[in-house]
């Protein structure tokens, strides 16, 4: 529907998107339980807190640093790689966008595992970009060989997988690389909770057509500041940087990212607790009859047998407990429950075995 007599002002294609649906984002107060959208339960670095007490709001007129040099010297040094083999973003969504807006036109395609994170087709959508979903296992596995045979012109792979978080070994990847020589996006959104070395960061130097995504959403707990970076070869982070916006990181988050990036120590704890819960979590949840998918992530996926997934999912959300359920293929009979404290974990499971009627 448009303004009557008027031409169309945007593109037609327009017509068939629709918007980016986050989880629930209900408000929040003490009685919540906010387990959908994958979100550290503990706070950022106590660094950041510091940094914000002494802040100095004079420096806010003006520009920040418009290339984000410094925090990509820190994010390069951090990986043994030089400043020039890194580019920041507004989240790691928008450096997605930028991958998109740089490789691809109008009529390519990227292949990508089924499930996976949804945010790349929407930005395929939007350029029309054909989007080929090659499905993973009964039991999740990506399928690679799939993925090369669909003769796309480039590969997303998130690494542990959206929705299921499923770990590819790095083996594999570096398999892939050396069977595939179009774009390979590895998307390391959860890399942390699943351990370093399954990082493919360490290929960066061998395969100049590998691109590795990470943010500081997620082991960081900084989702509020949206900020992720991609590390690949110079020549490929120098065509992004042409078409990059000016000044995509603000100020905020860039000193906010450096001082949390800085802080190893307090990363490598709360990563160790996150993994704790998850791991009881999922034993927890095996008690209780549900089928629960290996996770190397900060969210569990799991099938209940005895009721369906919707009616859990509206029962906690009647609790104020809100987990997230897809209504889509494959995942629409499951849950995907993002880690929380030790404290929200147990209230879930209290909530689960009284509706669930067990007394394990
Ligand atoms: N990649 C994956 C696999 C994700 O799950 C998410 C978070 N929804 C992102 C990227 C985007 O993260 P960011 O907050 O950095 O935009």
């Amino acid at each position: 529907c448009y303004l009557e007599g008027l031409p169309l002002l945007y593109r037609k294609s327009v017509d068939t998107l629709s918007p980016y649906v986050p989880g629930f984002q209900p408000a929040m107060d003490g009685s919540v339980i906010k387990i959908n959208s994958n979100e550290n339960p503990y706070p950022p670095s106590p660094k950041v807190k510091e940094l914000l007490g002494g802040f100095d709001f004079r420096q806010l007129r003006y520009y920040p640093d418009a290339t984000s040099q410094p925090l990509r010297e820190l994010i390069g040094a951090q990986h043994g790689l030089s400043s020039r083999q890194v580019l920041c973003g507004n989240g790691s969504d928008e450096v997605i966008s930028l991958i998109f807006k740089v490789f691809f036109e109008q009529g390519d395609t990227v292949a990508t595992p089924y499930p996976t994170y949804t945010f790349y087709k929407s930005v395929a959508d939007i350029i029309n970009v054909k989007v080929a979903f090659v499905d993973t296992a009964e039991d999740f596995v990506i399928d690679l060989q799939g993925l090369v045979n669909t003769g796309a012109k480039g590969i997303f792979i998130a690494n542990p997988n959206a929705q299921t978080g499923r770990l590819l070994p790095l083996q594999s990847i570096e398999e892939l690389l050396n069977r595939y020589n179009g774009l390979v996006v590895i998307d390391e959104a959860y890399i942390d909770f699943a351990g370093q070395q399954s990082s493919a960061v360490h290929l960066i130097g061998a395969y100049p057509n590998l691109i590795v995504l990470r943010t500081l959403s997620k082991s960081y707990s900084l989702c509020g500041i949206r900020v992720g970076f991609c590390i690949a070869d110079e020549s490929l982070i120098h065509a992004m940087d042409k078409c990059r916006d000016s000044y995509n990181v603000n100020h905020l988050s860039q000193i906010i990212a450096a001082a949390a990036l800085s802080d190893q120590p307090y990363l490598e704890t709360t990563v160790e607790r996150v993994v704790r819960s998850r791991d009881k979590l999922e034993d927890e949840l095996h008690k209780l009859g549900f089928t629960v998918y290996p996770s190397h992530a900060n969210f569990l996926l799991c099938k209940p047998h005895q009721r369906s997934a919707a009616d859990i999912y509206n029962y906690l959300k009647a609790q104020q407990i809100y987990v997230r359920h897809f209504d889509s293929p494959r995942l629409s009979d499951k849950l995907r429950i993002s880690i929380g404290t030790e404290e929200e974990v147990e209230s879930l499971l209290r909530h689960l075995r009284q509706y669930l009627g067990s007394d394990a």
